[in-house]
């Protein structure tokens, strides 16, 4: 009989429960990983309340989670690195290794990808997951097992903060104070920006990301002058934050589109006569290493956003908590 673990399942929208599935063996060149810690995505929540993000639809049951830390557990045939105890942020995408995209080492953009509580496939409220051993990061002790999974979105934010170049002296502002765009404004910093100002409409969020070295901040529905700036991060997805970001750029500015949104429109006139460059991202690709390295330097910090912890069975409360607690920044699911 082989063994068995605790699952937080997705039933249909906004019905959890916690069954007792087998806990799944390493294949070959994957490794099987002791889940620690799992902080709650926006993603999360939105499958939670509609069972859908835009072309993802849940079918059938699904487990949520895929910002993930623990410990290797077990290693299937071939696998040589990393060994069983060894501490882990996982990276929760498996690409097929053999297509155009992933050949040019694009491997995020893979037709075949596929990637944790992305319907159909599940992911990390249990207490085993199984990922290719190369997506299986160490970490030094250094980080916290909390720190360890918030890697992740740290993820998105070191891809989106490379694609627009940002180095000592660059001009940033930041859309959204939401978990990813207060990891953006950390990833600003760190890689030396001389100013990063971000927007969020809600008073306590300004005030958090003051707290996380913003240099300033702005109520997007007030009065808002903006110094020109020389990158936009946008987090947020939302038209009128997409218009004041577009505002605040100034000539030949890169604005990166982060946030996910099904349509928003540019003004044609600003983006020609500035020649702005409006880059897409799409998770991330190769920066588990730098964001690993970035969080253990202390550049970027991922423990002071954690609000609470819960266990499987309060999986509901952790993805109700930033609804319920206007001070919630992140919650964290601890299967163990
Ligand atoms: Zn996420
Ligand atoms: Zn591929």
């Amino acid at each position: 009989m082989s063994a068995e673990q605790r699952v937080a399942v997705l039933q249909e929208p906004e019905r959890i429960t916690v069954e007792t599935r087998p806990v799944p063996e390493p294949g070959p060149g994957d490794v099987q990983v002791a889940v620690r810690a799992v902080s709650v995505c926006g993603s999360d929540v939105h499958y939670y309340d509609h069972g859908r993000i835009g072309g993802f639809v849940m079918h059938g049951p699904l487990v949520l989670g895929h910002e993930t830390s623990g410990v290797v557990s077990a290693v299937g045939e071939g696998v040589e690195a990393p060994a069983v105890g060894t501490r882990v942020a996982v990276e929760p995408q498996r690409n097929c290794g053999r297509c155009e995209q992933c050949a040019q080492g694009r491997y995020h953009l893979c037709p075949w990808i596929s990637f944790f509580a992305t319907p159909p496939v599940d992911g990390s409220f249990a207490q085993y997951v199984t990922v290719p051993a190369g997506r299986a990061h160490p970490v030094p002790d250094a980080l916290s097992d909390d720190a360890a999974a918030m890697i992740e979105p740290l993820a998105v934010a070191v891809h989106a903060a490379g694609k627009a170049d940002i180095g000592p002296g660059t001009r940033v502002f930041v859309s959204g104070g939401g978990p990813v765009g207060l990891l953006c404004l950390q990833v600003a910093r760190a890689r030396g920006a001389a100013r990063v100002t971000l927007s969020d409409p809600v008073a306590k969020r300004r005030e958090v990301a003051l707290a996380f070295g913003a240099d300033a901040v702005v109520d997007p529905g007030g009065d808002v002058e903006i110094e020109p700036v020389d990158v936009v991060l946008e987090c947020t997805g939302v038209q009128a934050a997409v218009d004041l970001a577009i505002a605040a750029t100034a000539p030949a500015a890169t604005v990166v589109l982060v946030g996910t949104g099904a349509q928003v429109t540019l003004p044609l006139d600003v983006v020609q006569g500035r020649e702005l460059v409006v880059k897409g991202t799409f998770r991330y690709a190769h920066v588990y290493p730098a964001a690993i390295a970035m969080a253990a330097s202390g550049a970027v910090r991922l423990d002071a956003m954690v609000t609470s912890h819960h266990d499987l069975d309060g999986a509901v409360d952790a993805l109700l908590a930033a609804r319920r607690d206007p001070d919630a920044i992140k919650a964290v699911v601890r299967p163990g």
